[in-house]
């Protein structure tokens, strides 16, 4: 049989990629162009397109240690400008790092009968690292582009993509690998 897609898009909001906001990753915004080329291209091969975003409570116990973030209803709880959820596309709202926990992600995919994620977002040694555990751990084959990933140091995000390689089996690729695999 042959596999079928979805390109998960993690994170993409504002408190976390705008200039200035409250839990920025710089390196974010590099890879906004990258996610949108590669959001665009599945969508037009009917490729769905999920973003799994957090979506806190004004008193999130999370909170006590991360400053308050994606408060459910702001301006920073929305996806960034450039990569806006699409008709078509679903938006899974998460609490936790994990995208699974606690959410319809899995149900989601199952119901449509994905078996492959293409994951992409912030941050790498994070939230990424988290959902793509589960990813692989539920049984999904997890690809992750790395050049549509990012962190806020080097350090972290090259260490998130050697442990998801070495210890899930998580295919580390590229763009341009990503694209084909659509
Ligand atoms: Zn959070």
């Amino acid at each position: 049989m042959v596999a079928k897609k979805a390109v998960l898009v993690i994170d993409m909001l504002k408190d976390f990629i705008e200039k200035g906001a409250i839990l920025e990753v710089p390196k974010g915004r590099e890879i906004i162009p990258n996610i949108k080329r590669l959001t665009d291209e599945a969508r037009s091969k009917g490729v769905l397109v999920i973003y799994v975003c957090d979506s806190h409570d004004p008193n999130d116990p999370e909170f006590s240690r991360w400053p308050p973030h994606a408060v459910e209803g702001t301006s920073g709880a929305e996806v960034v400008d450039q990569i806006k959820p699409q008709k078509g596309d679903v938006v899974v709202k998460k609490l936790k790092y994990d995208g699974f926990l606690g959410t319809t992600l899995d149900l989601v995919l199952r119901s449509r009968k994905i078996d492959t994620v293409i994951i992409t977002g912030v941050l790498t040694n994070i939230c990424v690292l988290y959902t793509a555990s589960t990813a692989s751990m539920l049984g999904y084959n997890v690809a992750i582009p790395q050049d549509c990933v990012a962190s806020v140091s080097d350090k972290e995000h090259k260490w998130a993509l050697h442990h998801m390689k070495d210890t899930l089996g998580i295919e580390i690729i590229d763009l341009k690998e990503a694209l084909s695999l659509l």
